[in-house]
């Protein structure tokens, strides 16, 4: 088997791996492994901005954008994060003006921004424009521009190369209270080639985790295939917790019963959401900002409209948005992509007709846990040496329980560079960390049991099994039965998933296999999804519960963490343990979520 070495390993090519891969490239020796082929990254389908306080067309201060980010995120965002993030977005956007990106530009020539859902002039007084964009193309245009600076400063690329397991040794070590603990290094990772069904060794000082989200855990979904969390259930296997779960966005704007994205640019750029009636709805749920609300409060909108009777169409279960008093040269101008998928995949003519929309699972605010620095955490005060996370897969957690728009492509850019950084300093001074004796049994065991197990069960069945109970139960609304109902149904999908069989037995290009090895991690997502949902009594964020419609500070104004844990029960599921997290306060006080 063949043992590769580099000081850095980059897990992903999409923003946030691409990103910290130009530090990485140019301080240390320096490998990116994907899954995909770089550009093919979720990345490159984000549409509609990504947001700084430029002031460009109108007055704004990373303050207020760091004020917004903390309210919009329902008070559960570690508030160090979202100030560095809102005070380094200025520089990661003019960083990637300077790599070549074309940005849509005012008159005078400076670089363009518009508005977006929750950011607001002087905390909430009135939206204000501070999202950048390139059409509604702005997450093609980073993912490009990263690329081709990638290649000039000759990163390494390893392309359709999936990483299946993370090597983590453990030694014995002592606290400063002199309680002792297990202190997990990171030694590498272990690849399996697509073309090949070869499976390989990457030795590592640091590796930093970049692989995205998990859409794919929902039916309907704006996230591609591909979304399968699988950095985050490699973590999880490995003893790394999982941070605040339970919290996953629902975008207002799905093409309706597709789930494809409509950017919120369109109502960014004017477009209002109707009911039956012709109701613009917003009005009477977010008086101040309407349309342009944090996007857990518009979906509950438009959910609760449906459910009052008050939806559009042959089955009422859908709301519309409305572009028509909008110009079509605007429109062409400002969204052209997403205006023809609803010609192409609805047939409407967003000129003349409203779009119908509803929501769709686009984002995992929870993650793997970091600090700022990008840094794993194995649990709530201790670093893992050279494992770093950034991007959807981690949780900084600058996002809290509901992420506003446009702050993901800035989340991946400013700390992707911060990770990509910190890991080649990291590596400048430390040592390879032995490799485990045997160090990709375990890839091999799953990949054989998988190949060679001749099961009934279809990998395809499963999934939309799975995907159909986290749709039916873990949407917008729900409720201490219907998580309950989930999670008995994941369980009883993980004891079908033990029998299942695959067609393909060969080694080349062989997808069949990697599905199955994608649905284990998506099941494992899940169950980590329920439980913590299941456990926070409360509403917050994109977490509404009806049975515990109200925030709940005094009990829940804490992280979750969910860890793998054999001897431990949690909410009756053997093997997973319960703690939580602090969060970080700076200078805001929790108030009432007002918009
Ligand atoms: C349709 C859509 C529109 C969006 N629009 C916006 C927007 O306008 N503004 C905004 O801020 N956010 C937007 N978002 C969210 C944002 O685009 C994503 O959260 C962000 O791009 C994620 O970047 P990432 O680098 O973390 O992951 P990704 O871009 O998803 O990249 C993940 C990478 O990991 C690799 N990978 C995964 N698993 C493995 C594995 N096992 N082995 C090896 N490699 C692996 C993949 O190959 C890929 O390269 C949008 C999202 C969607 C789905």
């Amino acid at each position: 088997m063949q043992v590769h070495q580099y000081d850095v390993v980059i897990v992903g090519a999409g923003g946030a791996g691409m990103r910290a891969a130009i530090e990485a490239g140019q301080r240390a020796h320096t490998a990116v492994l994907t899954k995909l082929y770089p550009t093919r990254s979720h990345t490159g389908a984000a549409q509609g901005g990504m947001c700084a306080a430029l002031a460009n067309v109108e007055e704004d201060n990373w303050e207020w954008h760091t004020f917004d980010t903390i309210k919009g995120g329902d008070y559960l965002v570690d508030q160090d994060a979202a100030e560095v993030m809102a005070k380094e977005a200025i520089d990661a956007v003019l960083d990637l003006e300077h790599m070549g990106l074309p940005f849509n530009r005012t008159p005078e020539g400076k670089i363009d921004q518009r508005r977006f859902g929750g950011h607001t002039r002087d905390h909430g007084k009135a939206p204000v424009r501070r999202a950048c964009y390139a059409a509604d193309r702005t997450g093609h245009m980073i993912l490009q521009t990263l690329y081709q600076n990638c290649v000039k400063h000759n990163v390494e690329f390893y392309n359709e190369v999936y990483v299946l397991d993370v090597l983590l040794n453990e030694t014995e070590a002592t606290r400063e209270d002199g309680t002792s603990y297990l202190q997990k290094h990171v030694s590498g990772v272990v690849t399996y080639d697509l073309s090949t069904g070869e499976i390989a060794v990457f030795q590592a000082k640091a590796v930093v985790f970049a692989t995205g989200g998990a859409g794919k855990v929902f039916k309907t979904t704006s996230n591609a295939h591909t979304l399968t969390g699988d950095g985050m259930a490699m973590a999880f296997r490995r003893g790394i917790p999982l941070e605040d779960m339970e919290f996953v966005q629902f975008h207002p704007t799905g093409l309706a019963g597709l789930g494809i994205l409509l950017s919120e640019a369109a109502r960014g750029e004017g477009a209002v959401l109707r009911n039956s009636e012709g109701e613009r709805f917003m009005e009477r749920y977010a008086p101040t900002i309407k349309d342009l609300a944090p996007r857990d409060i518009v979906a509950r909108s438009m959910a609760n409209e449906v459910r009052e009777g008050r939806g559009s169409g042959p089955n009422k279960d859908y709301v519309l948005l409305d572009l028509t008093h909008l110009e079509p040269a605007h429109i062409d101008a400002k969204l052209p992509d997403i205006t023809e998928f609803a010609r192409t995949y609805l047939g409407v003519e967003p000129y003349t007709e409203p779009v119908p929309v509803f929501p769709t699972a686009h984002y995992v605010m929870g993650g793997i846990p970091t600090n700022i620095k990008g840094e794993v955490l194995q649990d709530n005060d201790t670093v893992v040496p050279g494992l770093y996370a950034a991007g959807e897969v981690a949780c900084v957690s600058v996002h809290g329980s509901n992420r506003l728009g446009t702050n993901s492509l800035l989340d991946i850019n400013v700390f992707g560079k911060r990770s990509g950084i910190a890991a080649a300093e990291y590596s400048k001074t430390a040592d390879f960390v032995e490799l485990p004796e045997n160090p990709a049994e375990f890839v091999e065991d799953l990949v054989a049991h998988v190949r060679e197990n001749n099961g009934t069960e279809r990998v395809a069945l499963i999934r939309k099994d799975l995907q159909d109970t986290m749709d039916l139960n873990m949407q917008v609304f729900r409720s201490g039965d219907t998580i309950a109902e989930a999670l008995k149904d994941i369980e009883s999908l993980r004891e079908r998933y033990k029998n299942i069989g695959i067609q393909d037995k060969g080694k080349r290009f062989n997808l069949d296999l990697l599905e199955a090895i994608e649905l284990g991690f998506l099941l494992d997502l899940a169950e980590v999804m329920t439980v913590s949902a299941l456990h926070r009594q409360e509403s917050r964020g994109g977490h509404y519960r009806e049975d515990f419609p109200d925030r709940d500070d005094a009990n829940f104004m804490k992280h979750t963490m969910i860890y793998k844990d054999e001897d431990a029960v949690t909410e009756g599921i053997k093997g997973m343990r319960f703690d939580t997290k602090p969060v970080i306060f700076t200078r805001y006080e929790p108030m009432e979520r007002k918009y």
